[in-house]
């Protein structure tokens, strides 16, 4: 327990076990769910630019691989920890499930600030990192892609070293790679057209639907930016973004593309000047009066000290574990409704598989064709978890509970068949 309440591991194991009783599953479930299949830990020595060799922790948690090989992402933040990117781990089990894809669930980290190493510098560490691990990942072992502070040019560096490693290449070990490198255009704009799937689809259930409805968005990264840019087509307002600096807030809406240009130019939206526009914190920006509000930084900003502030009605969880249990509980019993991480950033990990499947085959759709893919996937995901929220009681239960269920009830059953209990 730390000082803003339950921490994400925390958070997370309380609503698997939730999940576990609300579907009835037996005990050994938990069990087996609450840790990790395998922990690999690797040091890479780094030459850095000023000729001293630097050494970095990495690693890599593969949670289970019941459904099948394990899949996530790869993290590159300087306070990173092993329990968090367990949590982050087993989330991915839960997601790939809940979006019926044959994945199990992995993360991978490294503690280091990518903004502060040279280009040469970070690709040494990619590539280091990709040769540690590359006796355990593979296209029918593990899949990794990009996450918090890693992008497509770090996926083209590691699928270069592993496809060295085995002497010929292999595009189906890391997904979101540069297009020219067996990626899809889609992937770079999936998480975020994802998020803003989930939104319309809960918005036609809440109001009728997203046409001039105000979002606040924290993060400008790459879900935070594509997020917005989807949610403002859909016909929503965006009034407020924020990256790590801080941000802008216009309550008649922002120009998107004119703030997107400042962050490039600048290195942050906070730069953006405009008439009508005033700066915001990133603690301000989750408690303005908005109709949606999508966290898509990083874990636990939305806890037991500031819950009881937030205006908006509905949360679109952008990113992993923005929301902690305590705050969960209080926002619920108030009405508002949390589309959990797990359903609403699954856009990445969809058409991460979808590029898979395209790299298995060295077969590949159109962008459009593509996307409908991505689309039919996530409204059926929806509409599951909308019904078993509404089968298990949507005042009793939170919509995250709901999606563990649905998420749980595919790993139990292939558990149960392949004889696992
Ligand atoms: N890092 C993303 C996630 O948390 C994407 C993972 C993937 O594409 O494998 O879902």
């Amino acid at each position: 327990m730390s000082l803003r309440g339950t921490t994400f591991l925390e958070s997370v194991l309380q609503t698997l076990k939730r999940a576990i009783e609300l579907g009835g599953y037996p005990e050994e479930v938990y069990e087996i769910l609450s840790r990790p299949q395998r922990i690999i830990t690797v040091n890479i020595p780094v030459r850095m630019d000023n000729g001293k060799i630097q050494v970095f922790t990495g690693y890599r948690v593969q949670h289970n691989n019941a459904l099948g090989p394990y899949k996530g992402g790869i993290r590159f933040h300087p306070e990173v920890t092993l329990e968090e990117d367990i949590a982050l781990a087993t989330v991915m089990t839960f997601k790939n499930s809940l979006n019926g894809l044959p994945y199990g669930g992995g993360k991978g980290a490294i503690a280091v600030d990518p903004k502060k190493l040279s280009k040469k510098e970070l690709e040494e560490l990619s590539r280091g990192y990709a040769r540690a691990l590359a006796p355990f990942i593979g296209p029918e072992v593990d899949i990794p892609a990009p996450d918090v502070g890693t992008d497509p040019q770090i996926m083209a560096w590691m699928v270069d070293e592993y496809s060295k490693i085995s002497g010929h290449n292999v595009p189906g070990v890391f997904t979101a790679k540069p297009v020219i490198l067996w990626g899809n255009p889609v992937r770079e704009y999936s998480t975020g057209f994802g998020v803003a799937v989930w939104a319309r689809e809960a918005a036609k259930k809440l109001w009728g639907g997203i046409e001039g409805k105000t979002v606040a968005i924290q993060g400008f990264g790459n879900v935070g930016y594509w997020g917005a840019y989807w949610l403002e087509k859909m016909g929503a307002k965006v009034v407020a973004v924020t990256d790590s600096k801080g941000g802008v807030y216009n309550p008649n809406g922002l120009k998107l593309a004119d703030v997107k240009a400042v962050k490039d130019k600048t290195g942050t939206v906070m730069n953006y000047d405009a008439s009508g526009t005033r700066k915001i914190t990133n603690d301000e920006v989750l408690e303005l009066p908005v109709d949606i509000l999508v966290p898509a930084a990083l874990e636990n900003v939305i806890h037991r000290g500031n819950a009881n502030n937030i205006k908006a009605k509905l949360i679109v969880e952008g990113a992993n574990g923005p929301t902690t249990a305590d705050a969960e509980k209080t926002l619920h019993s108030k009405g508002v409704w949390i589309l959990p991480d797990l359903a609403a950033n699954a856009g990445g990990v969809v058409m991460s598989y979808l590029e898979w499947v395209e790299n298995l085959q060295w077969y590949f759709w159109d962008e459009e064709e593509t996307r409908n893919r991505l689309e039919r996937i996530l409204l059926d995901t929806f509409n599951r978890v909308m019904n078993r929220w509404s089968k298990l009681g949507t005042s009793q239960v939170t919509i995250r509970e709901a999606a563990y269920v649905e998420a749980v009830d595919r790993i139990y059953n292939a558990m149960k068949v392949r004889g696992w209990i």
